[in-house]
């Protein structure tokens, strides 16, 4: 076998605690242990491959983020964890702060992965890259009205615009990019000017919002691509298409899902190769593929399905940015109202 699996709930973790620690001391000395919050069918094709390419086990627990963060807290220097996996550079951001991490700065990872989407300090490096841009209906929308997220605040787009709650991390590191980018008046005039244009309450998850516009409530919305590749696979000739945001200035935001070595590894040297064997051409086309996400590693191409949507210029603002001007962004929100 070559991944032992354990699952947490939030109401379990305490309870389990003990338990998988039991489990994990009772593994050989080189394998590595993953907490992620990445979902296990995402991950455990990867770690089979990396397992028949090295010999290395690869034990791993999946829960929400937060959860495992605090975890890797609580178990402080006794954590069975090597690596700590999650999505969006706002998150990774957060574990950083959170001292669960050490600095890892490799020749191979700096060749594999652009620096913008790697932490500065090394503590977290992404493995794979999330495009969040406009989806709109082909049948009420020219592509030719389209062009920006600051478009999306023209007046011209009242009441046909949804969007996802301020709540979620996607929706901060949006904003942040857009405090970057524009500067804090400039991002409130957009935010508030999207608010205005809402047709709807804030949806709670990106199918909401495609499922909208196919139900006629609005016209247009913002989601990470992926989302939209698989309703295009579950349901062909949906009348949606991608819309490739800010070609003309700053590019279509980009965020990650990623990870990290933490602080107190016990296979710290196995931690850093299977990070570095993720970021490999090898893996990175696996890892693209499984979740319709575009590959970190430049060098790999997209997988047809992916391809098909064509080639965009990303925002290579540093990802660390969306962490550090997320409370901005939140502030910014909630004055404005976007639920
Ligand atoms: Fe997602």
């Amino acid at each position: 076998m070559y991944t032992k699996k354990f699952t947490v709930s939030v109401m379990a973790l305490t309870a389990l605690l003990m338990g998988s620690i039991a489990q994990v001391q009772a593994s050989t000395d080189d394998t590595v242990t993953v907490y992620s919050s990445r979902k296990e069918h995402l991950i455990q094709p990867l770690f089979e491959q990396f397992t028949k390419d090295t010999g290395i086990e690869v034990n791993y627990l999946t829960g929400k983020g937060g959860d495992l963060i605090e975890r890797l807290k609580l178990e402080g220097e006794n954590t069975p964890a090597d690596i700590f996996m999650t999505v969006d550079a706002g998150d990774l951001w957060y574990a950083g702060t959170q001292d669960i991490f050490q600095a890892v700065m490799t020749d191979t990872i700096a060749s594999n992965i652009p620096s913008y989407l790697r932490d500065p300090k090394g503590l977290w490096t992404g493995l794979s890259v999330r495009a969040r841009t406009i989806v709109y209906s082909t049948e009420r929308v020219n592509p030719t009205e389209l062009s920006t997220y600051a478009d999306l605040a023209n007046s011209q787009w009242k009441g046909k615009l949804c969007l996802r709650t301020s709540k979620k991390i996607y929706t901060k590191s949006l904003v942040a990019s857009i405090i970057h980018n524009e500067g804090e008046e400039g991002a409130k005039a957009i935010v508030s000017g999207w608010v205005n244009n809402l047709a709807a309450t804030p949806n709670a998850k990106d199918s909401h919002v495609m499922n909208a516009i196919l139900a006629g409530q609005c016209d247009v919305g913002l989601v990470n691509t992926y989302y939209f590749g698989r309703l295009i696979e579950e349901t062909p000739g949906v009348p949606l298409s991608l819309f490739w945001a800010n070609q003309e200035t700053t590019g279509v935001h980009v965020n990650v899902s990623g990870a990290g070595v933490t602080k107190h590894a016990s296979n710290a040297e196995g931690a850093v190769q299977l990070l570095e064997w993720l970021s490999s051409p090898k893996a990175q086309t696996i890892y693209g593929s499984l979740n319709k996400e575009y590959p970190a590693n430049q060098s790999v191409a997209s997988d047809d399905i992916v391809s098909a949507w064509g080639a965009f210029k990303q925002d290579d603002m540093n990802l660390a940015i969306a962490g550090i001007l997320q409370a901005d962004a939140v502030a910014l929100m909630q004055r404005i109202g976007y639920k």
